[in-house]
């Protein structure tokens, strides 16, 4: 499994991730879950808008 370069869960943030993190933050934590169907992320790193 690749571990390196993970790139957030969150379909809408082009954020990388650490090793062993689904998620950069916790609002792409939650909208993996479903319960937000933002087309953008929110999440507040300068690569998201
Ligand atoms: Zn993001
Ligand atoms: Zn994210």
């Amino acid at each position: 499994m690749d571990v390196e370069n993970n790139k957030c869960g969150h379909d809408a943030c082009g954020c990388m991730v650490s090793n062993g993190e689904d998620y950069c933050s916790s609002y792409c934590e939650s909208a993996g879950d479903g319960d937000i169907t933002d087309l953008k992320c929110d999440c507040g790193h300068s690569n998201c808008s």
